[in-house]
């Protein structure tokens, strides 16, 4: 894997994933990707990520090392 690329985020916030890094992760253009925050880290997956509670793709909030959607979320505050 390569490593030391450097970037600058866009006014819209893009970032161009290079080459290098789209290819050992084997994705491609139209890839789904997940990307969420670990140690103030910016961690970009293959695929989507889902609820770690019921499996839905809709997430919306990570809380530490979970995924969590909105559904979940109302959930748990009706407790
Ligand atoms: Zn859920």
């Amino acid at each position: 894997m390569s490593k030391g690329n450097r970037s600058k985020i866009d006014n819209l916030g893009r970032v161009v994933i290079p080459k290098s890094i789209r290819k050992a992760l084997d994705v491609e253009a139209n890839s789904e990707i997940s990307m969420y925050v670990e140690d103030k880290k910016l961690i970009i997956t293959k695929g989507y990520q889902t609820c770690s509670i019921c499996g839905s793709k809709d997430v919306t909030y990570q809380l530490k090392d979970k995924f969590l959607c909105s559904n979940c979320i109302n959930d748990i505050k009706s407790l």
